[in-house]
């Protein structure tokens, strides 16, 4: 049944793609594939100007290019503040809001933790005790002093390390969808590896259809949809993010161990659930918002959550069932 949903969607996307003169880019940026697509004004000017702002987000953001703002101020922890372009003092500024409001659920400090259980790369392993403890004290978004005036970020301890991985792609998506916007783009779609943002109307004014990943199954088979019907809210905007245990994990003895980690323990974060979408305006704030609320868990996520208007979302639990915030629009399949 799944399957045939999938390709009647798979079918549907085909067609739109006839009657609307579809024209995408897919590129490989921020350790994902992006995909933008300008259902009108598709010039390559605009492409390139999206892709051109990605890579800067990247080597500015990225833990994994040793000269980029993020690097620089890990290297110099507990030794001096590090000066940094204003965009990556903003996320971080951001990022320290949503720990603080998370309680530390979500903590942008949690590099140790990745680098140490190296998920998704070839040094992937469940690290001894001691080694999670030591990493799990280096964690502490308190330890990140920030400079506004001289826009320049200090973490105190060293050893400290900063990972914006479960808040810069998004906020590369909401500069894409403003580069569009700017260059006159009335209708588009832009995914970074999951953070989806839509502007403007379907020319059949029929509701988007987003694809909520069905975690235990093949990428591609979806457990649902969340429709999006455009406001009278202009540009029209919506964000889609997910975070979910079925992108970056390995297994050993049985157990599944991916990248979401609660600070609090430094193990992956286990509490029924496989993921979590969140549907707003936002897409940094959607990401960060994803994440804290997956380390959360459904009662305490769901209770954030109400602090912030215009904010739906799905939860899907560890027996595949799924539970939605109020006005979510999702079509469970
Ligand atoms: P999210 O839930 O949004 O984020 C999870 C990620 O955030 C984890 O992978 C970890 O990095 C971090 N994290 C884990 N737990 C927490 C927590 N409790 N609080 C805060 N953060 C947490 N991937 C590559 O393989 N190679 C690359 O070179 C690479 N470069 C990147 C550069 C940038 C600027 C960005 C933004 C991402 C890059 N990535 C890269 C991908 C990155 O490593 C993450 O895997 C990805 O951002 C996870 O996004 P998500 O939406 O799946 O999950
Ligand atoms: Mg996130």
């Amino acid at each position: 049944m799944k399957k045939i949903l999938v390709f009647i969607l798979t079918v549907s996307f085909a067609l739109l793609s006839c009657t609307q003169k579809e024209s995408s880019r897919i590129e490989f940026a921020l350790g994902t594939v992006c995909v933008v697509t300008l259902y009108d004004n598709a010039h390559d000017k605009i492409y390139n100007d999206i892709f051109l702002r990605l890579r800067e987000i990247e080597n500015r953001m990225s833990v994994n290019i040793p000269s980029s703002d993020v690097s620089r101020i890990n290297s110099a922890a507990g030794i001096k503040p590090v000066l940094v372009n204003e965009d990556v003092f903003m996320v971080i500024e951001r990022a320290k809001y949503f720990a603080e409001i998370s309680n530390g659920a979500f903590d942008p400090t949690v590099g140790p933790l990745v680098s140490l259980w190296g998920i998704g790369s070839d040094e992937q392993r469940v690290p001894p005790l001691s080694e999670i403890e030591k990493a799990v004290n280096l964690i502490n978004w308190r330890n990140v002093e920030l400079n506004a005036e001289a826009k320049s970020v200090y973490l105190t301890v060293q050893g400290m390390a900063l990972d914006l991985g479960a808040i810069a792609k998004g906020y590369a998506a909401d500069e894409a969808a403003l580069i569009a916007i700017n260059a006159g783009v009335k209708r588009a779609k832009i995914d970074l590896g999951g953070n989806v943002i839509l502007i403007g109307e379907k020319t059949d004014k029929t509701p988007w259809k987003v694809g909520i990943q069905n975690p235990g199954e093949e990428r591609g088979s979806v457990l649902g949809i969340v429709q999006i019907t455009p406001s009278l809210q202009s540009p029209f905007t919506k964000t889609i993010v997910t975070s979910g245990v079925y992108e970056r994990f390995f297994e050993e003895n049985g157990k599944r161990y991916h990248h979401i980690f609660d600070p609090s323990t430094g193990f992956p974060s286990y509490n029924g659930l496989l993921s979590v979408t969140i549907i707003t305006n936002n897409s940094m704030d959607a990401d960060a918002l994803s994440t804290a609320v997956f380390v959360l868990g459904y009662e305490k996520g769901n209770a954030l959550l109400e602090s912030f208007p215009e904010t739906e979302a799905v939860f899907v639990f560890d027996d595949r069932s799924a539970k939605t915030t109020a006005d979510a629009n999702f079509i469970f399949f």
